[in-house]
């Protein structure tokens, strides 16, 4: 076997991801360490997934113990960690409802897709409003819905009925609203788009449209959910009261990076066709391997882990510390930080690579990303311009201190190596 891993990527592996030259070998809390034994602070977490880091023992001893006592059944038969993690879910949210299990975000929201469809068929509407800069995953509904042209580039056609309107635009929401609209799906907080909040009142907003037109209100939390933000519920972050979804997608932070999705039905009644949640019925959508009992066993300790950590408020205090610490830069090269929770955005100034006189072809967010992994700090691009910090949930003040620390020496002129 070829010792050399990137060589064994260049001739086996499809070229689907633009991957930097980095090959990971093991992780601990909120560091990894490559196959050539270098050591980083790994500031991504794996897109928002590992909430609780690397090697979490909790997770850890979840997931072997029951692996080795059963892993996989299909859904034909019942398990009791399906049906406990989805009584827990529909717990921590308090909202009343029923939860589908999948194995990703993009499958989470297919799902919601389907649920906008088999609710409109009665009346005949099948369109779904989304809006710009959004990001709903990569099959073929997903990327049908998502407001950003670079993900559908060669794959027409499209699945019919999305129109992608400006974000915060309430006014653009209602001229959009027509007689086959079904559904709004949006993602509170916009995190490939480079972390971007809906405003609370575009949220209450879009909720009284929804009720005024029989609407359904999707929210994709793959991201921001699930205690990204310092709540379960990433939108109440952003407006505490009043607003509430008839559907959740989720994935990523929910079983620390054991593949696991799901998307969560409101309990609310369609008269003669029963509550929402059961709209989907026998044989109408279904999947092998989603919420098989390993995943959901991972799912069920991490979420345990945050709730009795109190990682909620710790997520709060510590995205509020590490945003202050990032402004207190005051570098000339970043335009914003956009912060809520641990999903934090620091987007750079249009001349970054100007200014740095870099040479590089590549996008600001980028050039950026790979000066600080060549620095021992991974973070997340987002967009061109925007990179993301979305470490552990359970993160100290040290790490976020040497990250700071590794970031402005990297921004600091004498520093820079480009
Ligand atoms: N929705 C949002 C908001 C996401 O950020 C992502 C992934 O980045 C997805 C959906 C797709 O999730 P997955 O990659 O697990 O299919």
């Amino acid at each position: 076997m070829n010792t050399d891993t990137r060589a064994l990527y260049d001739q086996f592996v499809m070229p689907t991801y633009g991957r930097f030259d980095l090959t990971i070998e093991r992780g601990a809390g909120c560091r990894v360490w490559t196959e050539d034994g270098r050591e980083l602070i790994d500031f991504g977490a794996g897109i928002a997934v590992c909430s609780l880091g690397h090697a979490h023992p909790r997770i850890t001893t979840a997931i072997a113990d029951q692996a080795a006592k059963l892993v996989h059944t299909s859904n034909l038969y019942r398990t009791r960690q399906q049906a406990v993690l989805a009584e827990k879910l529909v717990g921590l949210i308090e909202l009343p409802g029923k939860i589908f299990f999948c194995n990703s975000g993009a499958e989470a929201n297919e799902g919601l897709i389907k649920l906008a469809r088999k609710f409109g068929s009665a009346t005949e509407r099948h369109e779904i409003l989304t809006f710009k800069n959004s990001f709903h995953g990569r099959t073929m509904a997903g990327i049908s819905a998502t407001g950003q042209d670079k993900v559908k580039a060669g794959f027409a056609p499209l699945l019919d009925g999305f129109q992608h309107l400006p974000i915060n635009d309430l006014d653009a929401v209602r001229a959009a609203i027509g007689p086959k609209t079904v559904a709004i799906l949006l993602e509170p907080i916009q995190g490939e788009g480079g972390i971007r909040l809906a405003k609370p009142e575009f949220l209450t907003g879009l909720r009284e449209l929804c009720d005024a037109h029989n609407l359904l209100l999707l929210f994709d939390e793959v991201q921001c959910g699930l205690g990204r933000t310092g709540d379960w519920r990433g939108w109440k972050s952003i407006v505490p009261q009043g607003v509430e979804p008839d559907g959740i997608s989720w994935a990523k932070g929910i079983a620390n990076g054991f593949p696991l999705g799901g998307f969560w039905v409101g309990a609310r009644s369609l008269d003669d066709r029963g509550p929402l949640c059961d709209l989907l019925g026998p044989g109408m959508h279904g999947t092998t391997y989603g919420g098989n009992s390993v995943a959901c066993a991972a799912g069920l300790a991490v979420l345990g882990e945050i709730e009795e950590k109190g990682l909620l408020a710790h997520t709060r205090e510590s995205g509020k510390y590490f945003a202050e610490a990032l402004r207190a830069l005051n570098s000339p090269l970043v335009a914003e930080v956009r912060a809520l929770g641990l999903m934090i955005g620091l987007e750079l100034v249009a001349d970054f690579k100007e200014q740095i006189a870099s040479t590089d072809a590549r996008p600001p967010s980028l050039v950026l990303t790979t000066l600080l992994m060549d620095n021992g700090l991974l973070v997340i691009p987002a967009g061109e311009k925007t990179i993301r910090f979305l470490p552990p949930l359970n993160i100290e003040r040290a790490d976020i201190d040497a990250a700071v620390g590794i970031l402005a020496r990297v921004l600091a002129p004498a520093a820079r190596t480009t």
